[in-house]
């Protein structure tokens, strides 16, 4: 059998710094756990700009297509702000997720317990906090058709228009109870079917692909406003949060705020299953290139990492070994390695983004 097939897209800014590291936990894993991939590196965003004239070349495109997973770094910075629309560093990643068709996007709130007090909330609200919420992410009012600004009489008028299909919300709400299923076995949905007719249809399938083919998963209901207010209030009370583009936007967010800095949130992109039967997948960090520290080794490689550690899980069967390497991050934090945008306390030194590396794979 030939071995797993990785894309690695560092991409721009601090995206190829904490991607560096990432590399070394790879190739650890090749020599010390026989888990070797077959990993090729290519350019994205500004990098593939600088040297193709394009944010994404077709070829890259292509291999994006044929691996079992992609991860990717970040993309853009100050140096890309005045080019034309059509070759932002941005429409490289727009490019992928909308060939790849990615329609189910995961992001987890996982609270370590070494950060719990970093958040805002209390300890005991945040800390052991593992959450994920599922949000769709090609459709919906961000592109429901008709759109725009009209005129209409003698004043102007903003229009998007939310629309779901059916199909739409059965696979989203599919791959919420498969990963459901790994995780807690329990999925709530969320939407506004008290004032929305697409919420109506999305409560009606959720609930219908539920009882024909999850039973066995426990599903509840909860108008997004009340989702948002129990999200702050006890978020524990979740495991699997399914909802759709915009309220997903907004929750997303907000649950990553529960756990403290941008530089510890990993995301999956998946979309529909490939002949191997896994999702076809990209792996990402929510952080962006941040140029501000780029190029100063401040920039925190953890939520690049724990990326792949959804990679491991999703896309390659690996649950022991994405837990493997979960627990070597929580292992450094509760050690007290931090690096410069997780320093609370007063007097601690900031290591930089090799030496986390360092301390992780150590652990
Ligand atoms: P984008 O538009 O690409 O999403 P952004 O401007 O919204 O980018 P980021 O690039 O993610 O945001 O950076 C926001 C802030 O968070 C910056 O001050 C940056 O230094 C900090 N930051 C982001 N990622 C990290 C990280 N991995 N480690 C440390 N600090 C980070
Ligand atoms: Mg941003």
């Amino acid at each position: 059998m030939s071995n797993p097939s990785l894309l690695i897209l560092a991409g721009d800014g601090i995206g190829p710094e904490v991607m560096s590291q990432v590399r070394r936990i790879i190739d650890w894993y090749g020599e010390n756990r026989s888990l070797a991939f077959d990993v090729s590196e290519d350019l994205v965003g500004g990098a593939a700009y600088d040297v193709h004239g394009v944010p994404l070349t077709d070829e890259t495109m292509e291999k994006a297509q044929s691996v079992d997973a992609v991860l990717l770094g970040a993309v853009g910075g100050p140096k890309y702000d005045d080019l034309d629309f059509s070759v932002k560093p941005e429409r490289g990643l727009l490019r992928l997720r909308k060939e790849m068709d990615l329609f189910s996007n995961l992001r987890p709130a996982q609270c370590f317990d070494a950060l719990a007090d970093f958040s805002s909330l209390k300890r005991d609200v945040v800390a052991g906090l593992d959450i994920v919420i599922v949000r769709e992410l090609t459709s919906g009012i961000y592109f429901g058709e008709p759109r725009g600004i009209i005129q209409e009489g003698n004043e102007r008028v903003g229009i998007n228009t939310q629309r779901y299909t059916e199909s739409e919300i059965e696979r989203v709400a599919r791959s919420a109870f498969e990963l459901a299923r790994r995780r807690g076995n329990k999925v709530c949905s969320m939407e506004k079917a008290n004032v929305m007719e697409s919420g109506i249809l999305w409560r009606e399938v959720v609930q219908k692909v539920h009882d024909e083919d999850y039973a066995d998963v426990e599903l509840s209901h909860m108008y997004a406003d009340a989702g948002a207010m129990q999200l702050c209030r006890w978020p524990k009370q979740f495991d699997v949060i399914v909802t759709d583009n915009l309220f997903g936007d907004l929750l997303s967010d907000a649950a990553a705020m529960l756990t403290g800095s941008l530089g510890m949130l990993p995301s999956a992109s998946l979309g529909a299953p490939m002949a191997n039967g896994r999702p076809k997948a990209l792996y990402e960090p929510v952080h962006g290139s941040a140029p501000d520290i780029a190029g100063q080794g401040k920039a925190n490689p953890i939520a690049c990492i724990l990326s792949f550690a959804m990679a491991l899980r999703y896309s390659f069967d690996q649950g022991d070994e994405a837990s493997r390497l979960e627990n070597a991050v929580e292992a450094v934090l509760a050690d007290g390695a931090r690096t410069a945008d997780l320093l609370g306390e007063e007097g601690v030194t900031p290591v930089t983004t090799a030496e986390m590396g360092d301390r992780i794979l150590a652990a």
